[in-house]
């Protein structure tokens, strides 16, 4: 989720930038103003205590602000990101912000402060009332406006200002150019998130090759359990023998083992973008597990793909790889394979179901060359990178 608050005094321009910046984002746009006044067009309770309190400048209680935004936040928590806009406008409500966002296991990733000084606010809102219709933009509540905002709200600043994701921009400059100060503050704000993607698919569907070169192309880290593991088979350690005897049956390695590596990889990969897991998670513990390792690393699953090869496909080119070498010492004999593709369907399968409850799995179709199975991948990798906004 990406959440930005736009703040600044009436008249910075917060709703102007907003527009543009919900559709660019696809972001759920919540401005505590205009969820004020539909409440008092309906005359609802709510709409009435509200009323005379912003006729005259004031700001409505935090008791009436949570009340209309808890509902608008609870009822979209499937929302790309929120735009919030008049809110939070005290330091009360800047902990509710943060109540609020827990609930969704999410934050405000970034408050953008747009600055003004006080007669130029005036000077934008005068003008503003000549067609706004709205009662509150004539002088005598504009300067009350301006006064609670300087009394009440300007203390945020310093609430996010602490956390250390304040971001301020002149909004005295023409629209475009505010515009694109809040831009490279949102970019750079999401070229620090990580793109998180699970390659699943039947042994012999392609994961690794593909996976291997998705990875060089997009800068991730590529996380393949099977590989690490044939690390320690080759350097003939004590995990790798064992390693060596559970492959022979056709069994899975312990978590814990798996775990230990996965976490070494994850701390020790700097500069990535993210990173593509294959042959993880394999059972329902194990992406109970991803899902914890990656929260530790403030971060979350981006996407899961699906790679589909049709059965017999999938042994006549394990078969194949078999006669080659590349040939893994679970490809040598056709009990082997068997029991890979059973224990893909009892174990792995139930996870890509739950996560597709969960996320939704994409489905990529297998079938075809090599270049035309990465282009299908890399545009879904694509659209991932899209919805890190
Ligand atoms: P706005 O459309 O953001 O300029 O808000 C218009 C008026 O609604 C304000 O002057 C306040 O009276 C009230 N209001 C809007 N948002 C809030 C808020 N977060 N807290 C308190 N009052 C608010």
């Amino acid at each position: 989720m990406l959440n930005i608050a736009l703040f600044g005094p009436p008249g910075a321009g917060k709703g102007t930038q907003s527009e543009s910046l919900i559709k660019d984002y696809n972001l759920f746009y919540i401005s505590t103003g205009d969820l004020l006044r539909k409440e008092i067009k309906e005359q609802t309770k709510l709409g009435k205590e509200a009323q005379s309190i912003i006729a005259s400048g004031g700001l409505v209680s935090d008791e009436i602000i949570v009340q209309i935004i808890e509902k608008t936040i609870t009822d979209n928590p499937d929302a790309n990101g929120f735009l919030f806009d008049g809110f939070p406008r005290t330091y009360i409500q800047a902990y509710i912000l943060e109540g609020l966002m827990i609930k969704l296991n999410t934050s405000l990733n970034c408050l953008i402060s747009l600055e003004v000084p006080e007669e130029e606010s005036v000077r934008r809102l005068l003008k503003r009332g000549e067609s706004s219709g709205r009662s509150d933009d004539n002088e005598i509540v504009i300067r009350n406006r301006l006064k609670e905002y300087r009394e009440k709200t300007l203390p945020v600043l310093k609430f996010y200002k602490d956390k250390g994701v304040c971001f301020d921009v002149d909004s005295t400059k023409e629209i475009p150019e505010v515009k694109k100060s809040i831009e490279s503050i949102i970019q750079n704000e999401l070229s620090k998130r990580l793109l998180n993607i699970v390659l699943f698919g039947y042994p012999g569907s392609g994961r690794g090759s593909q996976g291997k070169a998705i990875a060089k192309k997009y800068g991730l880290e590529y996380i393949a359990t099977g590989p690490m593991l044939g690390e320690e088979i080759e350097k003939d350690t004590e995990i790798g023998k064992h390693i060596k005897a559970l492959y022979e049956n056709g069994q899975l390695v312990p978590d814990e083992i798996v775990v230990q590596l996965i976490e070494q990889k994850l701390e020790n990969s700097k500069n990535v973008k993210g990173f593509i897991f294959k042959g993880f998670p394999r059972t329902l513990v194990q992406s109970y597990i991803l899902d914890g390792m990656l929260k530790k690393h403030g971060s979350s699953l981006s996407k899961i793909i699906e790679i589909e090869v049709p059965t017999l496909e999938l042994i006549r080119r394990l078969d194949e790889r078999s006669k080659t070498n590349d040939c893994m010492p679970y490809d040598t004999s056709t009990a082997k394979i068997v029991k890979r593709l059973q224990e893909h369907e009892s174990k792995t399968v139930p996870v890509i179901e739950k996560y597709n409850e969960l996320h939704g799995v994409v489905k990529i179709d297998g079938i075809g060359t090599f270049d035309e199975v990465f282009e299908r991948i890399s545009f879904e990798i694509e659209n991932g990178f899209k919805n890190l906004k």
